[in-house]
């Protein structure tokens, strides 16, 4: 769930507090979350190392080490993190635990599927294969109409499940899809091929603008995803569709409609959307 907005939101949250300490310990409460290497020889590679610098790409969050290192924490469904005092206990489904100078991260996941890597120098590890296939962000200024038309043109697939995409839309997931297609008055399930180019212009437009006004409101919280100090974002507010199911369209008045895209669910309103 936690998409570009809200991973963002998680890294502008941790870096001021984090940045330049040295983590003290590091604590797997289920250690099948981290993924390589073994937990152990994990949490012995990043003990002493100083944290240099917190970066996002796509939906992946990294804590830059010295000597090189680098932690990975792909959040998939349910992931998100928490930034507590030392003394504060872990909460409900803290499956790992990192001591930083002061602080302790709590990596947090419910479904447990989110998984923590770490990465030593240039070496690619096979299973994050979707790391290093990653497309534009919709908010980089090189996502523009040339670059969207060429990656959609003449694609029998539906249009939802290419924004979803992550070699095409780097950090876009089923709630700032849903609503870039809203604003863009297109219909989640339509054949990319079937989309003209001013449509695909201003879906660009949309997906720029969710994701920026996203950001701006440190994501939204709908289920599992809080800001690192517990707080709800605010993006939720200004849902047109997403999880609006049956509701009234806040624009026209029609009911919102729940409809599968593989086993994805997705939204729409039947009159707004074309
Ligand atoms: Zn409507």
């Amino acid at each position: 769930m936690p998409e570009l907005p809200e991973v963002e939101t998680i890294k502008r949250e941790l870096k001021p507090n984090i940045i330049n300490k040295k983590i003290l310990a590091c604590i797997p409460l289920r250690s099948d979350v981290i993924a390589y290497p073994k937990p152990k020889t994990f949490c012995r590679a990043i003990i002493d190392e100083r944290v240099t610098n917190v970066t996002r790409k796509a939906k992946y969050l990294f804590l830059e080490l010295t000597n090189e290192k680098k932690i990975v924490f792909h959040f998939r469904l349910s992931g998100t993190i928490s930034l507590r005092k030392l003394h504060v206990k872990p909460e409900r489904f803290t499956r790992v635990i990192i001591k930083i100078n002061g602080y302790q991260l709590f990596f947090n996941e419910p479904r447990v599927l989110g998984r923590i890597y770490l990465l030593k120098g240039k070496k690619r590890l096979p299973f994050l294969k979707g790391l290093y296939n990653l497309g534009l962000e919709p908010i980089a200024d090189a996502f523009d109409l040339p670059y969207f038309r060429n990656k959609i043109k003449g694609r029998k697939a539906k249009i939802k499940a290419l924004l979803l995409d992550q070699s095409i839309c780097a950090g876009v997931g089923n709630i700032y899809s849903d609503e870039a297609l809203f604003h863009a008055g297109i219909r989640p399930l339509r054949r990319a091929k079937r989309i003209t180019i001013r449509e695909t212009a201003k879906l660009v437009r949309t997906l720029k603008h969710v994701i920026q006004k996203g950001i701006d409101n440190y994501g939204t919280s709908v289920s599992d995803y809080h800001r690192t100090d517990g707080k709800d974002g605010n993006f939720q507010k200004f849902l047109y569709v997403y999880g609006k199911e049956d509701e009234p369209c806040k624009v026209c008045g029609t009911k919102i409609v729940l409809t599968k895209l593989g086993n994805r669910s997705t939204r729409y309103c039947p009159k707004c959307q074309k």
